[in-house]
């Protein structure tokens, strides 16, 4: 019955094969200006980086944070990615803007608190592009596990897994990085499986040390957050690395096998 067995699936993206591959997404938590995601992909791509990410719908905790640049930031990334050479991926948070984002980017990411939204996860079972879906905030294994089969239930394949952390009793981190989910879901379900220390810590300092720890868990990529000045982001600057933090981490996670 269910589509997802264990057996190892994978996939290309562009050039990339997931799954395969040791893969590293890189980008600001959200789009803030054309200058903006256009010079820090530049500068990624000078390091080193396989994917560009970027919010332009961000869901954010309170109603009166910066909400995204929505449409004109799928447009600014998109340059970007052209300009580059990068693939990109987004997050997609609502249905009736599912195909704008499927066409302008390569890897449709659902965020963490849509792990539940089953008519959306039932839409994005139905498109093309690759998917990456992070885990819920509290999700289980098995929710998230299910949530998966929502995006595999008609045959769809090409999907990544997004460890990102879970809500615990200790508010030292933001969330509880749960590395031990990288084996167990590349067990259960046969996806590639990726790590995201940024949100799974929130605290810079983490991101290199969990970032070889993701890899020694037998990751198949990591997914941080960049910003060229962390502290006038608009979203998430606390835990995003600037450009020379971000050239460590790819030089320790690239350079060595873990
Ligand atoms: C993100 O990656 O932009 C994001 C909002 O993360 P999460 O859904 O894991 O909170
Ligand atoms: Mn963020």
């Amino acid at each position: 019955m269910k589509k997802l067995n264990g057996d190892k699936i994978t996939f290309k993206v562009r050039d990339l094969e997931i799954g395969k591959d040791k893969i590293i997404i890189a980008g600001p938590c959200s789009v803030e200006s054309r200058e903006q995601i256009i010079e820090i992909a530049k500068k990624l791509k000078r390091i080193g980086v396989d994917i560009l990410r970027g919010g332009v719908f961000k869901p954010r905790t309170s109603p009166y944070d910066f909400q995204g640049l929505g449409i004109e930031g799928l447009k600014y990334l998109k340059e970007a990615s052209e300009i580059t050479g990068l693939p990109i991926i987004t997050e997609c948070m609502e249905e009736k803007y599912l195909d704008i984002v499927a066409e302008y980017s390569d890897i449709v990411q659902i965020g963490s608190r849509n792990m539940y939204n089953y008519p959306l996860l039932k839409a994005v079972s139905k498109i093309d592009n690759p998917v990456m879906l992070k885990r819920g905030i509290s999700a289980t294994i098995k929710e998230w596990t299910m949530s998966a089969e929502y995006l595999a239930q008609y045959g769809k394949k090409n999907i990544i897994l997004c460890e990102r952390g879970v809500r615990s009793s200790d508010t030292y981190t933001r969330n509880l990085l749960d590395l031990a989910a990288v084996p167990i879901m590349k067990k259960e379900t046969g996806l590639p499986v990726f790590v995201d220390p940024s949100h799974g810590t929130g605290i810079r300092e983490l991101i290199l040390p969990m970032s070889k720890a993701a890899f020694a868990a037998g990751a198949d990529g990591i997914m941080i957050e960049v910003h060229e000045n962390p502290d006038s982001a608009l979203s998430d600057g606390f835990q995003s690395l600037n450009i020379n933090q971000y050239k460590e981490v790819y030089k320790a996670v690239k350079e060595k096998s873990y």
